[in-house]
């Protein structure tokens, strides 16, 4: 009684909903205030609105869509004949609102919305366009012809018939994944290839967390039974760990265990005596939400220097387990892996997974190697590559990894129709194609080569002898 009118007197006096007139005063268009770029662009598109906004159509912007202000509403739909509303999900409140208020009020206005528009799906821009058309050409408009409408729109969509000319069937979606050369990638080829390997000890419940790290819930690693919150990984396998038989495994980044994982996951493992597995992602920043940094970064955001520390953090509660391992090398995490799940040691075992965000990594790395190629100085970058000639087409590399630059390309022999592996030129040397084909003893395919720009003297002089050593050992054998 007394919040709700609070709540509408203040949204009229802070003017939080726009009323913006136009010419065209015998219709309008009603909207939730995050759909007003959508709707502004779609009207664009079709003629009727400036790159400012301003167009001729009427448009009541409800940056507050609760409560709705009847008084507002009325005043909008008052004189109309024909308004549409743009209101993405389900039920459809404000178009339903809209209508038993002009009905009380007698408004002789139509009212149109998901009948127009969708009534499921997101409102896409292609969506929001075609609703937009429709209403306004049958509504007809002073501004524009309903000739001049149709034309934009067809300009705009006469692609789309060209596309299902040469793509009949829809396009195969590809998951969102680790980034190319991500560090957190190898730790999820690990923990598939022990679970494929050595199901008895590797097949077990994985609570996953949110991050970069949710992405292994995904093709190609299906790794990941659970998803509860950001850091809660650790606390909800405490639920399922007691039920489940064997010790269950718990992922989380760096992010994650500094923002509650350390109090609600580790405190309370070790609160409760919880025997389980603790991987931290340790990519040195909260790199899912834009590299922020974590107290672990070593820096704090005004880049003074800091001295905390994951292992002092988890010391400090009375973690006695805790080992480090370079996530790139696969054999080293599953070998850990092996040990936290099987020890006798009782209680919380952590393993901690180091090396940084590739990403961040090489926003620093790239500009500087353009500069020192750029001053005629010697660059070394490592790139990986399959021999087409050894590759199989079996494709288990990729199963085991997913990276974005190992990809696929016709094989040049007749006899092989599958396609091989590739390894295209966004590689960024990682180790992690060879480190998969090791551990999980695949094919021989993969080799790894340096990339040199502006090589000195001696480098040059090696690589001569190199080749000269290897023609001769070519003769001898042949
Ligand atoms: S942002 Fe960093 S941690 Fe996240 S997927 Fe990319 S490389 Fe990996
Ligand atoms: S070595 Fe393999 S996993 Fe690493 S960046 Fe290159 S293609 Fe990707």
């Amino acid at each position: 009684e007394k919040r709700l009118p609070a709540a509408r007197r203040y949204i009229v006096e802070r003017k939080l909903n726009e009323h913006l007139r136009g010419d065209e005063d015998h219709l309008g268009i009603v909207m939730q205030g995050g759909l007003w770029n959508t709707t502004l662009r779609g009207l664009h598109v079709l003629g009727l609105a400036d790159t400012r906004g301003r167009t001729p159509v009427p448009l009541l912007v409800l940056n507050a869509i609760h409560p709705l202000v009847p008084e507002e509403l009325i005043d909008f739909l008052r004189d109309k004949r024909r308004v549409l509303v743009v209101e993405e999900g389900m039920p459809n409140y404000i178009e339903r609102e809209l209508k038993a208020l002009a009905h009380e009020a007698r408004l002789g206005v139509e009212i149109q919305g998901k009948d127009v528009f969708s009534p499921h799906g997101e409102y896409v821009p292609q969506l929001v366009i075609d609703g937009l058309r429709r209403f306004l050409v049958s509504a007809g408009m002073k501004a524009q012809s309903s000739g001049a409408i149709e034309d934009r729109y067809h300009a705009l969509t006469a692609h789309r018939e060209k596309i299902a000319a040469v793509l009949p069937e829809p396009v195969a979606k590809r998951p969102p994944s680790f980034c190319t050369g991500c560090p957190e990638r190898p730790v999820f080829s690990a923990l598939k290839i022990l679970r494929q390997r050595e199901p008895a000890i590797g097949d077990t419940h994985v609570a996953a967390d949110i991050g970069c790290s949710t992405f292994s819930t995904q093709a190609p690693f299906n790794v990941g039974n659970s998803v509860l919150g950001y850091g809660m990984g650790l606390a909800s396998s405490s639920a399922v760990s007691p039920l489940f038989g064997k010790r269950t495994i718990a992922v989380m980044g760096d992010g994650g265990f500094w923002h509650n994982g350390l109090t609600n996951g580790v405190a309370n493992a070790m609160y409760n005596r919880q025997d389980s597995v603790l991987v931290i992602l340790d990519n040195f920043y909260a790199a899912a939400t834009g590299q922020h940094h974590v107290p672990s970064t070593g820096k704090n955001a005004r880049n003074e220097p800091l001295a905390m520390t994951i292992p002092a953090a988890l010391r400090g509660l009375g973690v006695k387990w805790i080992r480090t391992v370079n996530s790139y090398r696969i054999a080293e995490v599953m070998g850990t892996l092996r040990e936290a799940l099987t020890t006798r040691v009782p209680g919380l075992k952590v393993v901690i997974a180091r090396n940084e965000c590739m990403l961040e990594r090489q926003r620093r790395e790239k500009p500087r190697l353009r500069q020192h190629a750029a001053a005629g100085r010697e660059v070394v970058q490592a790139r990986f590559g399959v021999d087409p000639d050894v590759c199989t087409g079996d494709h288990s590399c990729m199963r085991l990894n997913g990276c974005p630059s190992l990809t696929l390309r016709e094989s040049a022999d007749p006899l092989r129709e599958d396609p091989i592996a590739h390894v295209d030129d966004t590689c960024v040397g990682c180790g992690v194609c060879g480190e998969v084909a090791h551990a999980a003893v695949l094919c021989p395919s993969f080799y790894e080569v340096r990339v040199i720009t502006n090589p000195t003297r001696w480098t040059r002089f090696v690589s001569r002898m190199r080749v000269a050593v290897i023609r001769r050992l070519a003769a001898a054998t042949a």
